[in-house]
């Protein structure tokens, strides 16, 4: 089932250099609405939860580290087509192998410390917004 919602979050390395008013005027020039939006940080037990699926891989305690070691931006998105497109506007999970122009490609430093997440599938969008915010915090 297709649906008209994602989730991503602006990783701390987009925060740290600054680029949380750029990255958002992408979003919104893409044709995507912000229907919730919080900067916060994730703790050690959120970025292993949220992670969970990644737990055996070599770079899980990396990832945690990353992840945790300052502010986020979550926020949930609408649009026609919402998780195909965005993960589109983001591009590969290595801004190396990201399409020019995308977000990756030109705010991530590498694989690891990529700037952006964005949900890989309707299901995991559900569950990831819900894991940041209450009915009460989305429009
Ligand atoms: P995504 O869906 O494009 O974010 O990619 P994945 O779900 O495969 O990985 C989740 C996150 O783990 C990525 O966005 C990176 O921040 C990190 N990551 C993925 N692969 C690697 C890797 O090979 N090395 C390191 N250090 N981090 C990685």
């Amino acid at each position: 089932m297709v649906t008209n919602r994602t989730f991503t979050m602006l990783k701390p390395d987009s925060l740290e250099k600054g680029n949380t008013g750029a990255i958002l005027e992408k979003i919104n020039t893409a044709g995507f609405r912000l229907v919730a939006m919080k900067q916060t940080q994730l703790s050690k037990r959120d970025a292993e939860a949220f992670y969970a699926v990644h737990n055996e891989r070599p770079f899980f305690n990396d990832l945690v580290e990353y992840m945790t070691r300052g502010p986020i931006v979550a926020a949930i998105l609408e649009k026609d087509n919402a998780v195909e497109d965005f993960r589109t506007l983001i591009g590969a999970t290595n801004p190396e192998e990201a399409a020019e122009g995308t977000i990756r490609k030109i705010f991530a430093t590498s694989i690891s410390e990529n700037a952006v997440h964005g949900s890989d599938s309707d299901e995991n969008a559900q569950i990831e917004g819900a894991f940041h915010f209450s009915g009460r915090e989305i429009f």
